[in-house]
């Protein structure tokens, strides 16, 4: 049996786990990161289509991943200058980069280039060890932590970090409970050329409990993501028979749609684990939360997890002492629910279909929307300034 020693063990190479493993290795450390599915790195081949899978990055995830020089090449990159969020009977609200000063609100980025980016530097990087192997049997305690892979090789190292998705093998060996509540919904993700200029502006409606976003990317293309509950009805269209039903759920804003690739759906959860550690393991990303995708915060949240991490790592003598591990949590749990529990909020706002709910959610919009104040703080609050 072979034992290696690192600093660091993560678990799952996706967003999350590979920014860790990218920050934590540029502070000079040792770091083993276990990854099932390596991305294949085909530039080329992915510039032929279009990544159904996109991210809405905040300009704080953006300038981390800059600092990690893990930023995708820009003319893959859509920067949204204004956000334009319509209610079911009249409610309106809008924000402007401008307003605030700022050039953009968000960038809109496909998952496979920023997913590339960060392998790019994974691969430059020599004290980054990739292990494709799945983990077998996860050991830990106050004392030490090991994973043993399927060949019977012992991974040690002070902390494991867990960033392998949302149905988590590490937080299943685990003690932590997780609350899971499933939205009866899916998001329903598809990519459109569209007819008419998308203006740099992420379009939005709520109607009969169903959320519907426009995302904009380059070159008169979008993005939508559909939260609803008629996803069997939905997905049995053909291509054209749904597109033109997204135009219409869009009030037909941005005219023709006409399908480029694929579409697909995805189960809403909203997944609380009561804890973000356990004895030498850290959760990160989604493997420590999961939410709405209505406010495009999914893997902002798991950025925000690998950056207070790696700060914390960074001072520490031992990366697995449970008060570095408390003071992850403490840093990270109450933003995660407060944004979980924000986007829930709206969601659940917008399900109901009571008139006098219908009045106050609309009134309310337009109120927070005249409250330029108010409005501009909260749109700050989603960018991460
Ligand atoms: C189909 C789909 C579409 C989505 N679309 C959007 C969207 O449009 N906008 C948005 O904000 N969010 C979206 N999300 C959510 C978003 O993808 C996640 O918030 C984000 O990807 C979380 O990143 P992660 O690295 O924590 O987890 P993941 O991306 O799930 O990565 C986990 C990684 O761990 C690896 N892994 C798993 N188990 C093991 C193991 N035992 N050993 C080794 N490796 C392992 C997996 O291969 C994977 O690479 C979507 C999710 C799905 C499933």
């Amino acid at each position: 049996m072979s034992i290696a020693y690192f600093d660091g063990v993560i678990v799952g190479g996706g967003l999350v786990g590979a920014a860790l493993a990218v920050a934590l290795a540029e502070q000079g450390k040792d770091i083993a990161l276990l990854e099932l599915r390596p991305p294949q790195l085909n530039l080329q081949a992915a510039a032929t289509d279009w990544d159904a899978r996109i991210y809405a990055i905040s300009p704080a995830n953006e300038q981390f991943l800059r600092s990690l020089n893990a930023w995708p090449d820009s003319e893959r990159i859509q920067p949204v200058t204004h956000m334009d969020v319509r209610g079911d009977a009249g409610g309106k609200i809008d924000f402007s980069a401008p307003a605030i000063h700022t050039s953009h609100l968000t960038s809109i980025v496909e998952n496979r280039w920023l997913l590339q980016a960060l392998w790019q530097r994974i691969h430059s990087l020599d004290n980054i060890h990739v292990y494709s192997s799945a983990a077998q049997v996860l050991h830990s305690d106050e004392q030490a932590a090991s994973v043993t892979l399927h060949d019977g090789s012992v991974l040690s190292a002070p902390l494991i970090m867990a960033a392998d998705g949302a149905n988590s093998w590490v937080r299943a060996q685990t003690d932590i409970h997780v609350d899971a509540k499933p939205y009866h919904h899916h998001g329903i993700v598809a990519n459109y050329r569209v007819e008419k200029p998308h203006g740099a502006i992420a379009r939005q409606w709520f109607k009969q409990g169903d959320v519907l976003a426009y995302l904009p990317l380059p070159a008169q293309h979008i993005s939508i993501v559909w939260s609803t509950s008629q996803t069997a009805e939905l997905m049995a269209l053909s291509d054209e028979a749904f597109a033109e039903r997204v135009a219409a759920q869009g009030e037909h804003s941005l005219g023709t749609l006409t399908p480029i690739g694929r579409r697909f759906a995805f189960e809403l959860v909203l997944r609380r684990p009561e804890k973000m550690y356990a004895p030498r393991i850290a959760l990160l990303g989604d493997a420590a939360h999961t939410i709405h995708p209505l406010a495009g915060q999914g893997v902002n949240l798991g950025f925000g997890d690998v950056m207070v991490l790696a700060k914390l790592l960074q001072d520490a003598q031992d990366w697995g002492r449970s008060n570095v591990l408390r003071q992850y949590e403490a840093e990270r749990l109450h933003a995660v629910r407060s944004m979980q529990m924000g986007c829930d909020g709206l969601f659940q706002l917008f399900k109901t279909e009571a008139a006098p709910l219908s009045w106050l959610r609309n009134t309310g919009l337009n109120l927070v929307n005249q409250m330029g104040g108010l409005k501009n703080q909260l749109i700050r609050q989603a960018m991460g300034l």
